[in-house]
């Protein structure tokens, strides 16, 4: 498990007021009717040897924040720096030799890896590719230490992808990443299909591959119980904004946004007779082609007033390393209901 960052090193990536609008077109000549603003402002920054994990329901855009750093497409607006360097508006040519530096694990180990190529192949892509070694002999010395990393045998490197179980295929998914020695690995709900045995094993090896290596990880995840046990700091992102940020004790322990509360409601606690604050959410989330006025929220959040359907909240600072988008925080103390919990513990 990862214990609290101290003394982060050096900025890896930094994500300033990222945007990504979606034109929705139509008609004969493809007139753009609306936007899918999946993305609206997104900022944070990942050091190294640091785990930031982006959480929140599916369609609240943590995925698509992935892709863009990713340069899947190009972004709306905001900046992505990666190593002190812009990225978000690089040529295809400019970015190739930096991709090296970012690698991601995807969901499904099944469809990432290519049912045709052999694990040596897969593995011998990214060395290949980013100049990394040459000649038989060097590449097989660097295929075997990656099996040994990722806890495969090294007599596997032979099979093809369907010879193994999820679990070891996210190994291979690992070992790929690792292949091209990057700063930054984007896990992208890369746990989310394993068994839940398989979760804490795969986990376990990122966390530890991070402290080898000092590797950042950008962890995209809707299951809270598992970042818990893996995360240094945590984002959780509401309809394309990121509505609370702090270390993973702030958020687990004193949660200054309803979202988080609602989300932390429905993590098991392995105390039954242990008393929580509950918000069960109601409904979807409502469509990013629409987002409600004010507060992105209002819609479903049971602490909902006038305020909130007219004037959006900004990100507030409510201590070091921690800040929260909510009106309720203008009241007086004793009148917030999100510190009711912890003012009754004092
Ligand atoms: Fe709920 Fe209002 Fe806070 Fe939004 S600003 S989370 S609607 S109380």
């Amino acid at each position: 498990m990862n214990t609290p960052v101290t003394h982060p090193g050096e900025p890896i990536l930094q994500v300033n007021d990222l945007k990504k609008h979606f034109a929705i077109t139509g008609g004969l000549f493809g007139t753009i009717k609306g936007f899918v603003f999946a993305v609206d402002g997104v900022s944070f920054t990942i050091h190294r040897g640091e785990t930031l994990s982006l959480v929140g329901e599916s369609g609240c855009g943590k995925s698509t924040v992935g892709k863009a750093i990713l340069r899947l497409f190009t972004v709306t607006d905001g900046q992505v720096v990666l190593n002190g360097q812009r990225i978000d508006q690089l040529s295809a040519g400019a970015l190739r030799p930096l991709r090296k530096n970012i690698q991601v694990v995807f969901q499904d180990p099944f469809s990432s890896l290519n049912p045709r190529m052999r694990v040596r192949e897969i593995l011998a892509e990214p060395i290949t590719n980013f100049g990394l070694a040459s000649g038989r002999e060097e590449i097989d010395a660097r295929l075997a230490v990656l099996m040994d990393k990722v806890g495969l045998p090294r007599d596997a490197i032979n099979r093809w992808p369907h010879e193994f179980s999820g679990g070891q295929r996210q190994r291979i998914g690992i070992a790929r990443a690792l292949a091209a020695e990057p700063d930054l690995i984007i896990c992208d709900e890369a746990v989310s299909a394993l068994d839940v045995s398989v979760k804490a094993q795969i986990v376990n090896l990122l966390c530890d591959l991070q402290q080898e290596l000092g590797l950042a990880l950008l962890f995209i995840s809707h299951d809270l119980a598992i970042v818990e046990h893996m995360t240094h700091r945590i984002a959780v992102m509401y309809l394309g904004k990121i509505v609370e940020k702090g270390t993973r004790d702030q958020i687990f322990r004193a949660p200054m946004h309803p979202y988080t509360k609602a989300l932390l409601s429905a993590v098991p606690v392995p105390d039954p007779d242990a008393k929580r604050d509950r918000i069960l959410l109601t409904g979807d989330v409502p469509s990013p082609i629409n987002p409600p006025k004010g507060c992105r929220f209002n819609t479903r959040c049971p602490y909902a007033f006038d305020r909130c359907r007219v004037e959006e909240p900004e990100l507030r600072q409510m201590a070091h390393h921690h800040v929260a988008a909510c009106h309720l925080h203008d009241r007086p103390n004793a009148e917030n209901p999100l510190l009711a919990g912890m003012l009754n513990d004092v």
